[in-house]
């Protein structure tokens, strides 16, 4: 299908019924991907598209930094079929950076973060099993009491190369770079596993093409969304308020899109 007709298949509410055939091994674009995100039934992306305002609203994160975009991977890829279609984009552009012939890796295990990632990796596995090799292992990065993934069960083998994958990232020194530390360190004093570059990332909402360690990152998705500390933000400056996006009834959703 072409993008026009990808983009009427989701209006028309039949997002649930698109496949990875329906892209006919081209890569997804960013306005299907946002069109997709943006489906009543996700509510799952919000992007503040003028220059800072009073009238119009801005997100509060949880992590108490103000930001002028929003995007829940969790409440799209809850579901099998869409978390398929973007493990899917995901393989595409491991294919296109990494299987190169005669250069392309070992991949022995796909690594990914508690929780949204966590059934995103083991799509990509299943499919790199399907094509590459029927051994790779899908390895999960538990969370620990503070909430960071940084535990993974009964170590990996240091003779296993491992593709590191995310859902979403916001900062170099966020989850991507606490699951690539936590492969490195699962063995403890004994030798660690390979760690493959770059990491894969569906949503890239960063500033950031590396992490904070300097290894690199590919993103699937690219949007110029910014995070400030409260007293830097310049949409407060100019008198919008910064809501919760995802809380309660919806209601705060509806007001950040200017619907209420
Ligand atoms: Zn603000």
């Amino acid at each position: 299908m072409t993008e026009e007709e990808v983009l009427d298949h989701v209006k028309s509410g039949r997002v649930f019924y698109l496949s990875p055939d329906h892209f006919d091994e081209r890569m997804m674009t960013v306005a299907e991907m946002r069109a997709i995100f943006s489906y009543s039934y996700f509510n799952a992306f919000w992007q503040y598209e003028d220059p800072p305002c009073a009238e119009k609203l801005h997100a509060l994160l949880k992590s108490g930094l103000h930001s002028n975009g929003f995007i829940a991977c969790r409440d799209v890829l809850k579901y099998p079929v869409l978390c398929e279609l973007f493990a899917y984009e995901i393989m595409k552009v491991i294919e296109r950076r990494l299987m190169i012939p005669q250069r392309a890796p070992r991949i022995d295990a796909v690594a990914s973060s508690a929780y949204s990632a966590i059934s995103l990796g083991w799509e990509v596995a299943r499919f790199m099993s399907n094509k590459y090799n029927r051994t790779i292992a899908h390895v999960v990065v538990e969370k620990d009491s503070r909430g960071n993934p940084t535990v993974i069960r009964g170590g990996i083998d240091p003779g296993v190369n491992v593709l590191i994958l995310n859902e979403l990232m916001t900062t170099g020194g966020g989850s991507t770079l606490e699951t690539r530390k936590a492969v490195l360190t699962c063995n403890g004093d004994d030798p660690a596993p390979t760690v493959l570059e770059p990491a894969f990332v569906l949503v890239h909402r960063s500033k950031d093409y590396t992490l904070a360690d300097g290894s690199a990152v590919q993103p699937v998705f690219h949007f110029d969304i910014e995070n400030f500390e409260p007293e830097e933000c310049p949409y407060c400056k100019a008198g919008s308020e910064a809501i919760k996006p995802k809380v309660g009834d919806g209601t705060n959703w509806r007001r950040l899109h200017g619907q209420i």
